[in-house]
């Protein structure tokens, strides 16, 4: 009998961590390898959030705190909703847990029941099947073409849409594609969900601030008919260069919210009391690094999205978000490298480009969508045009 559970053999560790770790251990055995698969920023957090952590330990902040948040950062919480989302939410409406991944997978493991379905559109961050699996429910995977801008349309949402329908999960922008989905197309899937009142949403608002060319972002808890059927996450994560500080949070009914803090209550407790203090100051303090930075990521995407699409047998579109871009690399499947090996799948051609050339990117299989490839290009623009200039030269080297 073996000692790991049955739920644990159906979960794989994340694949985006895999690479980087790969990646990791080659450039320790001295190979010039870029990375381009981490789904971090290379910006370091802002100064003033350091140092109210600082004050933080200094002032003696390093007790245990409420499990889900102090009463501060829920405040701040609740103050940035109504401020960029024009959304109420009361403080015993929010829950604080150690980063954005906890908060979804408490939320997961909260309401989940054996045999309860979880609608995930694909391409998908790597991490929402396996949560749900980790809950004892079934992950329904929809495939959303690159021709649709790989988003869910409320055809295939309806489509998919069975009495065991417990949440549909919504990325936008989007973990791995970049996609966002504009306030139309929400309404046009929030339609479909107000013909289901069975089915609840977890928004993943986590790539909020990165986005671009004036996207007008909008989340779908502003629809008010929908908004108690909403669980909307975000995280400081993404959008303040601290995904080390381990910080996401939730704002939805205070049933479900509650039910999330129990299970923190029994699991971790609170999160970093100090990195608690520096999420109030991220969330209440100036907000001018947000639209330097994006400025910034505006100017990689534009460089990344034009030298892959020069390249012969590589499509890639241009998303609105994220710091992600998700190229095909179908036109290129079925050739050999240069030591003759067939390059049978994304995998394949991922692997041969990280032995041959020393660029690490993720396969799309890893996201649910095979052939394509996702980039990181939340790094600098130096390395950019190294590893652009690679991937062109592999490519090119393939017969
Ligand atoms: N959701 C998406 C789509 C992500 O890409 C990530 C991180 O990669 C998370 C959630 C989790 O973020 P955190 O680092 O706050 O746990």
């Amino acid at each position: 009998m073996s000692i790991i559970s049955d739920i644990l053999k159906r979960i794989k560790p994340s694949p985006t961590i895999a690479v980087t770790q790969k990646a990791r251990e080659l450039k320790a055995a001295g190979k010039d390898v870029i990375g381009l698969g981490a789904g971090e920023p290379d910006f370091d957090t802002p100064d003033n959030i350091k140092d109210a952590a600082i004050k933080a330990i200094k002032e003696g902040d390093t007790k245990y705190t409420a499990v889900d948040g102090t009463p501060e950062l829920k405040k701040a919480i609740s103050e940035k909703f109504k401020r960029e989302n024009n959304l109420s939410y009361s403080t015993d409406q929010i829950t604080v847990g150690a980063g954005g991944k906890h908060v979804i997978y408490n939320l997961m493991m909260a309401t989940l029941n054996k045999g309860d379905e979880v609608i995930i559109p694909a391409p998908y961050w790597v991490s929402y099947p396996d949560i749900v699996m980790l809950a004892g429910a079934n992950p329904i995977v929809v495939e959303c073409s690159e021709e649709q801008g790989f988003k869910l349309t409320a055809k295939d949402l309806a489509s998919v849409i069975t009495n065991n329908t417990k949440w549909v999960i919504l990325n936008s922008p989007s973990n791995p594609t970049g996609a966002c989905y504009t306030e139309q197309e929400i309404r046009n899937l929030a339609q479909v969900l107000r013909r289901n009142p069975h089915v609840s949403v977890l928004s993943d608002d986590i790539y909020e601030h990165i986005i671009y060319d004036n996207f007008k972002f909008f989340t779908i808890a502003q629809i008010p008919e929908l908004k108690n059927k909403v669980v909307t996450m975000n995280g400081v994560s993404k959008s303040y260069a601290m995904t080390g500080w381990r910080i996401g949070y939730a704002a939805g009914e205070k049933e479900i919210i509650k039910a999330i803090s129990k299970v923190q209550s029994q699991s971790t407790s609170n999160p970093s009391s100090i990195s608690q203090a520096a999420a109030v100051e991220a969330l209440n303090g100036t907000q001018d690094f947000i639209s330097i930075r994006s400025k910034s990521f505006q100017e990689r995407r534009d460089f990344v999205v034009s030298s892959l699409n020069d390249i012969d047998g590589i499509n890639c579109l241009k998303p609105d978000g994220a710091f992600y871009v998700f190229p095909s690399c179908k036109g290129l499947i079925g050739k050999k490298d240069k030591s003759g090996k067939k390059l049978e799948t994304d995998t394949d051609f991922v692997q041969s480009l990280l032995e041959n050339n020393n660029v690490a990117v993720v396969q799309g299989s890893a996201f649910g969508l095979d052939g394509y490839f996702r980039v990181s290009y939340a790094t600098s623009m130096e390395k950019l045009k190294v590893a652009m200039e690679r991937i062109k030269s592999f490519c090119e080297s393939l017969s």
